[in-house]
């Protein structure tokens, strides 16, 4: 979500005549844009700030402001502590930024981290120049009123407010003309965006129909409000892509409800049930947290075991870190030691991996569609790029080119990628209408 945010400043910056430099210590003003989700986003914000402390030594001149959650979260601390930072802006504030810029000129620090109601930036085109020309994220709504118990998001980025459809639309159509080939859209719950009649599921089909040649993801839904009307949209149309990343957070009902995640271990599996059902081959990931306030090692062995029921074909996986302001600071203790809370992130990262690699071995002698992102880091001899349903491949470039869709056959596999032999270059409507010719 930074990433997308970070390419709406681009282009009120570049509007504003002012241009990007590649190098710290070639610019005028750098800012950087932050995140609150955990401890550790934010320690690597305070070491970055650290690093431009010499630059600015050098150059007396240099702006240095501070972007996003952190600037909402904290500014009196980052301009009390940081003399270095001159400006702080909120995630809703993003278009007073030149003239903040100003204001700094005159020698004053400048803040804003007013957060708006309506404040979506619908009208603003991304300028992405930091991307691979292929892959795009597009922001379709803003802001979260979940209200987690451990989650600092509805407090560092306001209310929830859905960005109108004909804008995305739009912002879809000009990515496609522009060449991408692949569109995440984002939002913290994107269950519940609405415009007018206007629904997600809605939504997703109207993307869909913009290029069928381009394929789309989505991130994140909630299991408390999944549409099953979308599982079928995803399984009718090729191009939306047979992935989904549904966090569990975690596995014991008692557990969920300290969270505030209103759903239990029953209806999310239930749900997945559901999701592979209408879905045949779907692929899914998911967020997962260990050591959360009061958690049990029963509690515990119960996120392992629903890990271990769903298989998941990914996961994101964290230790609890605390966030001023939420209900579970002000509500719940903190009380899971840290060598507790790092053994059992552990122990549900290596039993991941496990799966993980099972998982990926069945995929051996397996087809896939692959959409080629890059050059793989191994060798420059190597693309890589992601199946359909998300997997990391990585094949011999022959006389493919990025943004090629190719079909490929996986060879070997680790957990975390797929080694595959190219076929032939294809395309989502050819791979597709010869797949289900092959089931017919
Ligand atoms: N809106 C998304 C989550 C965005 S935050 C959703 O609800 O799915 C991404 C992930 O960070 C969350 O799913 C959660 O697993 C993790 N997270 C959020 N707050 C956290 C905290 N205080 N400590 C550890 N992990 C946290
Ligand atoms: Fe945070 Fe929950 Fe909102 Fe996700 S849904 S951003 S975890 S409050």
């Amino acid at each position: 979500m930074n990433f997308a945010d970070s390419e709406i400043v681009n282009s009120i910056l570049l509007e504003k005549g002012m241009e990007a430099a590649h190098e710290a210590d070639k610019a005028d003003v750098v800012l950087i844009n932050t995140c609150s989700i955990r401890e550790n986003a934010e320690n690597r914000v305070w070491n970055r700030l650290k690093e431009l402390r010499s630059i600015k030594k050098e150059n007396r001149d240099l702006t240095v402001g501070v972007l996003g959650c952190m600037a909402e979260r904290i500014k009196d601390r980052i301009i009390e502590e940081e003399h270095l930072v001159d400006i702080v802006v909120g995630p809703d504030a993003y278009r007073d930024i030149p003239r903040l810029l100003e204001e700094v000129e005159d020698g004053r620090k400048a803040v804003n981290v007013l957060l708006s109601l309506e404040e979506t930036y619908a009208d603003i085109a991304p300028v992405r120049t930091t991307g691979n020309g292929i892959t795009a994220f597009v922001s379709i709504m803003r802001g979260c009123d979940n209200m987690c118990s451990f989650c600092v998001v509805p407090f560092t980025r306001g209310r929830e407010r859905s960005r109108p459809m004909e804008s995305i639309l739009r912002e879809v159509k000009q990515l496609s003309d522009e060449g991408y080939k692949e569109v995440t859209l984002l939002g913290q719950n994107v269950n519940s965006y609405l415009d007018g009649e206007n629904t997600f599921a809605k939504l997703m089909h109207k993307v869909s129909q913009v290029d069928p040649e381009m394929r789309f993801r989505f991130s994140s839904p909630h299991p408390k409000d999944f549409p099953v009307e979308l599982l079928h949209t995803i399984a009718e149309q090729p191009n939306l892509c047979n992935y989904i990343h549904i966090p569990a957070q975690a596995g014991s009902d008692a557990m969920l409800e300290r969270m505030r995640r209103p759903y239990t271990r029953e209806s999310y599996l239930k749900l997945i049930e559901r999701m592979r059902e209408i879905i045949p081959g779907v692929s899914l990931s998911t967020d997962i947290i260990a050591g959360f306030c009061d958690e049990t090692e029963e509690e515990h062995q119960q996120t392992m075991s629903l890990m271990k029921e769903v298989e998941f074909d990914l996961a994101y996986m964290f230790a609890y870190s605390e966030r001023e302001r939420t209900l579970a600071y002000r509500k719940y203790e903190d009380n899971v030691p840290e060598d507790v809370k790092k053994r059992r992130l552990s122990e549900i990262i290596t039993q991941q991996m496990n799966i993980q690699d099972q998982r990926n071995q069945k995929e051996i002698g397996n087809r896939h569609l692959v959409l080629v992102e890059g050059t793989s880091k191994r060798s420059d001899e190597q693309f890589n790029g992601r199946t359909d349903t998300n997997k990391m491949v990585v094949f011999d470039r022959q006389d493919y080119t990025i943004g090629d869709y190719v079909e490929v056959e996986v060879t070997s596999a680790t957990s975390a990628t797929l080694l595959a032999k190219p076929i032939k270059k294809s395309s989502i409507q050819e791979y597709y209408s010869s797949k289900a010719e092959a089931v017919a």
